[in-house]
């Protein structure tokens, strides 16, 4: 992390701090306020409230006190509209074009008498208002109060002309579950408030609402007497009129769906789209009038498309609303009409393709596109280390870019109020979402030297610790390190309170991270029952800190812990009072308490980390009782090596499509790659659930690396014994097996002292290169070393059959074999080392 560099508008700061150029305007001066927040006489409400708003920043960064008062524009700090303040040369800048463009677009202008806050809209002078703050050095990183940031500016002085509109038109970050409403806020107010804040002060809003959920189960509630005396107008299943979809192809339900459509508009004209999305889950009609329309796909679009119609000929402008998702996940075979907001589901898709595919063939039919993300769901990543896709800020990065080139103008992403490990995630995400192109580093930088001062460089190694993009081993010892630049910060920032403040929500993160790492770990029921308590509790009493999604918790941990425990008390429904309702704010002494436990139990194990040449691989022969085939199971892709000792062709077997539910799914494709990456062979596979034998030319003898994307619907690899064939684990990711993982063999270079691991699992025992059992490694989520005893090094050892999602050598090579005499192993050994020797010739009939 480079902390010399600066964003741009602190040398702006500097220069306003220092001597004032010429065409700056002076709003305070020695803490008195030189003009007043102007706003127009027919300003709104919302106007009205941000230009207070406002007013109070400028007065607590400034020291002054700033008044609102109303006026023609001509002096002040004017903020408003471009309809209230006239101004032929800004009309450009602040057009709006097709319809909703511009709907937030806004200008800063410093004159001589004033300076200008003026938007196309309400929406754009308010977010006027917050970037002119922002280039003041106020800044609100999480919703929480301790998170914002404000300078003290007693000379305040403006030079700034700016006009800036988003690139993705709308943009959300909001909360699976919702938010809570519990009592308790510390000044009154409460968590959707605080929520809407920062979403204001960051200037993430919607030029268009979009409006695309399951829509046409409303329908049939809307006209329920119509479908009880018409059943036919419900989709036929199994040959029975029921469910919550149309029959799409009846003249009648088409009419029904235009008329609800249209009497949305009319009874909601604040609304921009009106949502002609099919009921959630399958079920769609079999009838044969449907069948011959098409595909889901060509059915639910082509109502859209019907209904758009009508749509545009009485509300210009408006649009209906469709997700691209489960069974209409591809786009139909005509082209959308223009007032069709499709918003394509970054999971959850079903079909002939994948995602990636889907992303680019949409863009083909519709031009009103965008994407539904997630950015973290409770039930996939429990707000643990290192979180979902929300934390994961080089991905995110990606992904926007993409769905911005891509053309998207709303972006949905699917979040948590769970900012302890996805603050900063969803801080830069939304940077993104109204500029794609955003510095991402001088963002990160910015966040630690505002938001933790002199402690910027311990939180900076905190944050880098577990970056999801650095394929983290959440260890217990990583854990450890992580408390330790916690225990950095404070010594660092001991005299900066508003810093400690924020550290101290970051140790109640942790110690949500200490007892939930305990509870995972816990297999006695009446210590997980405490510990589920304690959570709770903890996750409640510190709600109004936003670290934890305690709605998530509150809503479906809670539930599922009543079930586990029988605490019928536990459930919402139930008038029970709540264990975990404990209304007394976390103590100082509290926080010291707890952050000294998680130190004391997670000590730091470090490790060197040896790099072997993974490119550069050799076959190699190890002597093994039975020569034994290659056979494992997967969900979702892993990669092997498998050689050619003498130029012949590679052979394996694989088996696409174990999991028979997903195999409407799009087709394996599996790659044969040299060790510069240049593809010897590809290909797809139907998901079949059927061995398919591959013989695989290469054009010369050597080492060839295969991977299988298997649509995460399953897949099998089979190599026949003697083949050379390792596999490669990545890093940090999970594997998925399906069934236990067999035996595997691995190398242990000569003159190696211990082997160390990382392994998160059941038990599992190290065998040595006669069997013998060396040790048995009985944690999970640890690092271990296991010492090598006298005459064990330079051979080949193995773990016994177990089910694990996660290994990861420090210091012997990474390289998993079904046999010890069909080896691959980095070529520095093959001489070094002298015990490998050359696998016999496949060619020949194995001994
Ligand atoms: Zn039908």
């Amino acid at each position: 992390m480079a902390f010399h560099r600066l964003l741009p508008l602190f040398l702006w700061l500097a220069t306003v701090n220092g001597l004032v150029a010429a065409d700056t305007l002076l709003l305070a001066d020695k803490g008195l306020a030189r003009l007043s927040v102007v706003i127009s006489t027919s300003a709104s409400e919302s106007t009205k409230s941000v230009a207070a708003e406002l007013a109070d920043y400028l007065g607590r960064i400034s020291g002054a006190s700033f008044k609102v008062t109303t006026g023609d524009g001509s002096q002040g700090i004017v903020l408003g509209t471009l309809a209230e303040f006239p101004n032929p040369s800004l009309a450009r800048p602040l057009e709006i074009r097709n319809t909703f463009d511009g709907r937030e677009a806004f200008a800063i202008r410093t004159e001589k008498q004033r300076l200008l806050l003026i938007g196309s809209t309400d929406l754009g002078a308010s977010h006027a208002a917050f970037r002119l703050l922002e280039h003041l050095g106020c800044r609100w990183f999480f919703p929480a109060r301790e998170w914002e940031v404000l300078p003290r500016l007693p000379n305040l002085a403006i030079s700034l002309n700016e006009t800036d509109r988003p690139r993705i038109l709308a943009r959300r970050i909001w909360y699976g579950y919702g938010n809570f409403s519990d009592r308790g806020h510390p000044t009154g107010a409460n968590a959707s408030q605080d929520y809407r804040a920062w979403a204001r002060h960051n200037c993430m809003a919607s030029s268009f609402s979009v409006n695309a959920g399951h829509a046409w189960q409303t329908i049939i509630a809307a006209n329920r007497k119509t479908f009880q005396e018409h059943p036919e107008y419900l989709a036929l299943v199994k040959g029975e009129r029921k469910g919550e979809q149309l029959c799409v192809s009846h003249p009648e339900v088409r009419r029904l769906a235009v008329k609800w459509a249209l009497d949305f508009l009319q009874k909601h004209p604040e609304r921009d789209m009106v949502s002609m999305e099919c009921s959630d889950g399958g079920g769609q009609c079999e009838c044969e009038p449907c069948v011959r329309m098409g595909n889901v796909s060509d059915r639910v679009f082509g109502l859209a498309n019907e209904v758009a119609t009508a749509v545009a000929a009485q509300y210009p402008g408006k649009m209906v609303g469709c997700l691209a998702y489960n069974e209409h996940s591809e786009p139909p075979r005509f082209p959308l009409e223009p007032n069709v907001h499709v918003q394509l589901t970054a999971g959850f898709t079903r079909g002939a393709y994948t995602f990636d595919q889907l992303a680019e063939l949409w863009p083909q039919k519709c031009r009103n596109l965008g994407f539904y993300e997630y950015f973290s769901v409770w039930l996939w990543d429990f707000d643990k280390l290192p979180g979902g896709k929300g934390a994961n800020i080089p991905r995110l990065r990606e992904s926007i870019q993409r769905y911005a080139r891509l053309g998207a103008t709303s972006l949905d992403a699917e979040s948590g109020n769970n900012w302890g490990v996805h603050g900063l995630g969803y801080y830069v995400a939304n940077k993104l979402m109204w500029n794609p192109d955003a510095d991402v580093e001088a963002l990160r930088t910015d966040f630690f030297e505002n938001a933790f001062g002199s402690a910027a460089p311990a939180m900076s190694r905190y944050y880098d610790r577990w970056a999801p993009e650095k394929q983290p081993l959440i260890s217990r010892g990583l854990i450890g390190e992580m408390f330790r630049d916690l225990a950095e910060a404070e010594s660092l920032a001991k005299d900066q309170p508003r810093v400690l403040a924020r550290l101290d929500h970051l140790r109640h993160y942790l110690r949500y991270v200490h007892l939930r790492w305990l509870l995972d770990h816990e297999k006695d029921k009446a210590i997980q029952k405490e510990l589920t308590e304690a959570i709770l509790t903890l996750a409640y009493r510190t709600r109004y800190e936003y670290m934890n999604h305690w709605e998530a918790m509150r809503q479906s941990f809670s539930a599922e812990a009543a079930k586990k425990f029988n605490e019928p008390g536990w459930l919402l429904g139930s008038k029970d009072p709540k264990p975990w309702a404990l209304d007394q704010p976390v103590t100082r002494a509290e926080t010291w308490q707890w952050f000294s436990e998680g130190l004391e139990y997670f000590q730091p194990t470090p490790v060197t980390e040896v790099i072997f040449n993974y490119q550069d691989l050799a076959p190699a022969s190890f002597p093994a009782a039975q020569s034994l085939p290659l056979t494992q199971a997967f969900q979702r892709s892993q990669r092997y090596a498998l050689a050619s000792l003498k130029g012949e062709p590679i052979e394996l077997e694989i088996t696409v499509g174990t999991i028979a539910w997903y195999r409407d799914r799009a087709d394996a494709t599996w790659t044969l790659k040299n060790a510069q990456g240049k593809v010897a062979a590809q290909g797809r596979q139907k998901l079949d659930g059927n061995p398919h034998k591959l013989t695989l030319p290469v054009p010369v003898a050597g080492a060839y690396f295969f991977t299988c994307d298997d649509s995460s619907a399953g897949w099998r690899i089979q190599v026949p014994a003697g083949r050379p064939a390792v596999w490669l684990p990545v890093r940090g990711s999970r594997i998925l097996p399906l069934g236990q993982l067999a035996e595997r063999f691995f190398y242990v270079p000569r003159g190696t002292r211990q082997v160390q691991l990382f392994y998160s699992g059941a038990p599992v025992k190290i065998l040595g290169a006669r069997r013998q059992v060396l040790a048995e490694v009985k944690t999970s989520d640890e690092i271990v070393s296991i010492p090598v005893p006298e005459n064990e090094d330079g051979r080949v050892w193995s773990l016994s059959p177990a089910s694990y999602s996660q290994l990861w050598f420090f210091n012997v090579p990474n390289l998993l074999a079904a046999s010890p005499d069909a080896f691959l192993l980095p070529r520095e050994f093959m001489g070094k080392d002298q015990s490998p020797a050359l696998p016999a010739d496949p060619a020949k009939p194995h001994p």
